[in-house]
């Protein structure tokens, strides 16, 4: 176990430092204004690219600039801002359920505890890694579907379960890389290591992955 450990780590490494060479802006695509705001942002997004999500989410925050006037809202209200993103029914749940913790318990402060933020329907462990990752700098590592498949493909983890794949990578990756390796997989994950045909010869990767073709 310790030697697979140690293979990983220099794996980790190596392609740590080859995403961080190719993609150096490397960041969050969903627009980060207050934390608020992010963690509506990340309940628009399943299913949903971050570009819609963005101009949504302008939209309903320059009607409702904040929790307290989202809350008020009848869902209708939201739900016809928010179609754009698909998934509407669930998603005005979650946003109403997240302004009213918000406005009610929590005391308008978004807490730096993933457990607690599961606590709204719509906010799962993706979106709160995100959220504690992005607002408070807590190590935590979001693992989307392009991580998913990059950390498989490359050969961090063998495994397609979010949960798994998130472990392995904290396993491997040094505590301050996890909220950028999530980031830095995305980038990989859109120009090359796509779905359905990876650019292998043109990817920096592909010196050292298990997955090349
Ligand atoms: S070499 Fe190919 S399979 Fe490996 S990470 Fe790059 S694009 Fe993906």
């Amino acid at each position: 176990m310790a030697a697979r450990n140690t293979k990983g780590k220099a794996l980790a490494l190596k392609m740590y430092d080859a995403l961080s060479t190719e993609f150096p802006d490397s960041t969050c695509s969903l627009e980060i204004d207050c934390p608020e705001n992010l963690a509506i942002r990340g309940i628009l997004s399943a299913q949903c690219t971050d570009k819609r999500v963005n101009i949504t989410a302008r939209e309903l925050f320059e009607k409702f600039p904040d929790m307290n006037a989202i809350a008020a809202q009848d869902p209708e209200t939201i739900a016809a801002i928010i179609k754009p993103c698909g998934l509407t029914g669930s998603k005005t749940r979650s946003v109403m359920a997240f302004a009213k913790k918000m406005t009610g318990e929590w005391g308008g402060v978004v807490p730096n505890d993933t457990a607690l933020l599961m606590e709204v329907p719509g906010i799962g462990r993706k979106i709160a890694n995100l959220i504690v990752g992005e607002v408070y700098g807590t190590p935590a590592v979001v693992v989307d579907t392009h991580c998913k498949r990059v950390m498989k493909r490359v050969g961090i983890t063998e495994s397609t379960d979010p949960n798994k794949v998130e472990k392995d990578i904290m396993k491997v990756f040094p505590e301050d890389t996890w909220i950028r390796i999530g980031h830095l997989s995305v980038d990989l994950g859109r120009k090359y290591c796509t779905a359905q045909s990876p650019k292998c010869d043109a990817c920096p990767l592909a010196s050292f992955c298990a997955g090349r073709i």
